[in-house]
């Protein structure tokens, strides 16, 4: 198929190109650059650099290339600085995505795979969530999440697009090419291994006093080799609608941590601090809607394996990119 991935030189979006292109699809990526890297676009890709904000690019872009399908991944992804500057999420994950959504109705792209997130369920009664758990954001980046998948569902009525969107839990890990490179990088993997690379005196623990067996958050933690094959048997299956992608366990953050030391073979010197607003204990998906309609499950599940992925791109690329 002929697939345009937006996004396509940032963390999720440049390992799904990767894998687009092998499963032979052909791909063009609309990137900005503004979080993504030149060094992430995969060079059989065709390459647009283009901003969503900007509607007659997008409009161009799908005016000329008439895709089967879409894969949008460009959008701003931190919680705590879409608690700051709100606006910056609703213009990009909001206005930018509408440009993205109406040149495909201009060009006639029937169909869209959209990067959502867990955040759109906020503070879940219960785990594992299933998509049927009612969405409460918390914070602007989910809210800017859930309004896009509410906007695509009302374009699916009216103008028959077919729309599926994936609400990933926590992705991570590497493939040989591409890894996870954030500026600023708040993730736990990443700062975990910064500290075993000696580029950092210790990770902070944000609160060990939650509700859960060794009092730290709990997380669903999900190899990115396995959210992009989920992509391709999204768009690659005639579905429509929302699938949690997790693997159904969770790790506390002391298992990371410890998991990270085995690995890296450093003792990872770490402090308890306070904890991290918005924080909720327990995340962990259900991931049985996936497997029933998708046919898709976690194959790199272990979180051993999910750590050596990234600990061996981290090593290679020690400054991230741009070394
Ligand atoms: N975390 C931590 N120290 C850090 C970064 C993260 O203790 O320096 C914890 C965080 O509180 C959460 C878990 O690690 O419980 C995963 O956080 P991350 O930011 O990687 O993903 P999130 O679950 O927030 O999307």
């Amino acid at each position: 198929m002929n697939v345009l991935v937006t996004g396509g030189a940032g963390y999720i979006g440049s390992v799904t190109t990767e894998l687009l292109l092998d499963a032979g699809h052909r791909v063009t990526i609309f990137d900005n650059l503004g979080r993504g890297h030149r060094e992430a676009v995969d060079p059989r890709a065709t390459f647009i650099e283009g901003d969503l904000c900007d509607r007659d690019a997008i409009f161009t872009a799908l005016h000329d290339m008439r895709p089967d399908a879409v894969m949008h991944f460009a959008a701003f992804a931190l919680v705590g600085e879409s608690m700051e500057h709100p606006q910056m999420y609703f213009q990009n994950n909001v206005v930018g995505a509408l440009n993205l959504a109406d040149a495909m109705i201009a060009a006639g792209t029937p169909k869209i795979v959209f990067s959502s997130t867990c955040a759109t369920y906020g503070q879940p009664d219960v785990v594992p969530i299933t998509e049927q758990e009612k969405q409460l954001p918390q914070n602007p980046y989910g809210e800017s999440k859930l309004m896009f998948e509410k906007m695509l569902d009302w374009y699916r009525q009216i103008h028959g697009i077919q729309p599926v969107f994936l609400r990933y839990f926590n992705a991570c890990g590497a493939t040989a090419r591409y890894g996870e490179d954030h500026d600023p990088e708040t993730h736990l993997i990443p700062l975990v291994l910064r500290v075993a690379l000696g580029q950092g005196p210790a990770i902070k623990i944000f609160g060990d006093d939650y509700d859960t067996p060794d009092g730290t958050c709990i997380r669903d933690y999900i190899h990115i080799v396995d959210l992009a094959a989920a992509h391709i048997c999204a768009l690659e299956k005639d579905v429509v609608g929302s699938f949690n992608l997790g693997t159904g366990q969770g790790h506390s953050v002391l298992e990371v941590i410890a998991a990270c030391r085995r690995i890296t073979g450093h003792p990872i010197p770490a402090e308890v601090v306070a904890r991290r607003p918005g924080d909720p204990a327990r995340l962990i998906a259900s991931p049985e809607k996936a497997a029933s309609v998708l046919g898709w499950r976690a194959q790199h599940a272990d979180i051993a394996v999910i750590v050596e992925s990234a600990w061996r791109w981290h090593q290679e690329h020690p400054q991230g990119y741009h070394a």
